[in-house]
């Protein structure tokens, strides 16, 4: 089989350093004789690969002590209830902020859960010169109380990625499913962290919760107690069985990550493929993006055919190619080439080279 680049946004192509080694040791890990599969998520052996995940994810992601860190089901829908059940018990109310669908989605399930005079929300997305961009207003400006603010600094669907951190007079909640992982962030300035795993870390059904010591005094909802961020603490995420397959795979992709250099390499190689994806795009008329530049997200770079009557051929002549999944989600159309950690700098080029040679023979 040739080379396959496998640009889905989620879930997303693992560094294959690690599923080679998943294979390798799929029916006899740790010298167990038995699969990590087939084993109690209570043994030693499978609470010391849980500890090591913890520690490498804390020391990848610069995690103060005073975060606790859980791994918990549902991926990153589960904690669109789980934060509104956790954090709006009596008539709290939450603010969130709408970049794009998966804030849009996560405004939806607070709404249902906490009712709609509870959420207030702010789009922050303007269309200037045709182009998307973010701006965030100053939240220290508004005269009200939240129990937190809730964003998306990557929407995966749209495209748009907000770099610079809010200046927020309450507890920050970032949806970070797409881009945790990508770049340094300051964790210190969040209440809340969360991300569905199968962009950036490992198999869907896994998420990643980094969270405050001081948020779990907020009053929660009557709620399931898998969604429990208190119970979770009190068990070490181990509150009912957890998805050991999944955690087994984002501890390896932890221990990978730091085996390549880390967060802050990550961000380099991935500012570099960003680069040049983006470049293609501007530099050929035959393709555009709907974004402004300091708003393209480095992780799932959306653009368009300016001639839309040669998409399916561009994704058939690129599927042929090896370069498959680059189809826009269904809401909104055109191309998402997703290029996660996983993806190396040939998948890059071997894409860029594809979109001038296509550009050439369909001018
Ligand atoms: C994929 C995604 C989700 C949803 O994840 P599920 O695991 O399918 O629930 C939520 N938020 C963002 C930003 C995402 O990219």
């Amino acid at each position: 089989m040739s080379a396959i680049f496998n640009f889905c946004a989620g879930p997303a192509m693992l560094p294959q350093a690690v599923m080679q080694k998943a294979q390798q040791e799929l029916l006899n890990w740790n010298d167990q004789g038995v699969s990590v599969m087939e084993i109690s998520h209570r043994s030693k052996e499978f609470i010391a690969l849980t500890q090591q995940a913890e520690s490498n994810l804390r020391e990848l992601m610069e995690i103060p002590d005073n975060y606790h860190v859980l791994f918990m089901h549902g991926g990153g829908r589960g904690q669109f209830s789980a934060v509104v059940n956790n954090f709006l018990g009596d008539n709290g109310k939450a603010l969130y902020l709408i970049d794009g669908s998966w804030s849009k989605a996560a405004v939806e399930e607070a709404e249902k859960l906490a009712g709609k005079d509870n959420i207030d929300c702010i789009n922050i997305v303007d269309t200037v010169a045709g182009k998307r961009q973010v701006s965030v207003p100053d939240l220290t400006q508004i005269d009200k109380d939240y129990r937190y603010v809730h964003y998306c600094p990557n929407e995966t669907v749209d495209g748009i990625e907000i770099f610079e951190s809010l200046n927020s007079p309450w507890p920050v909640i970032a949806d970070m499913s797409s881009n945790i992982l990508s770049r340094k962030i300051d964790v210190s300035q969040f209440g809340l962290i969360y991300a569905g795993a199968q962009k950036n870390i490992g198999p869907s059904g896994l998420s990643i919760v980094i969270v405050r010591e001081d948020m779990l005094a907020l009053p929660s909802l009557t709620q399931s107690s898998i969604m429990d961020y208190r119970l979770a603490v009190a068990n070490d995420s181990m509150y009912n069985t957890p998805p050991t397959f999944a955690w087994y795979l984002a501890a390896e992709v932890f221990s990978w990550l730091k085996s390549v250099g880390g967060v802050a390499e990550m961000e380099l190689r991935n500012i570099e493929k960003a680069k040049r994806l983006y470049q293609c795009i501007d530099q050929l008329d035959f393709y555009v993006s709907g974004v402004a530049p300091q708003n393209r997200s480095r992780m799932n770079v959306t653009f368009q055919l300016t001639n839309s009557e040669l998409d399916s051929k561009f994704l058939a002549e690129a599927q042929a190619a090896g370069l498959v999944a680059l189809k826009g989600h269904r809401m909104v159309g055109g191309m998402r080439a997703s290029i996660y950690n996983a993806m190396p700098l040939e998948g890059v080029d071997a894409l860029v080279k594809f979109m001038t040679d296509f550009a050439a023979k369909n001018a």
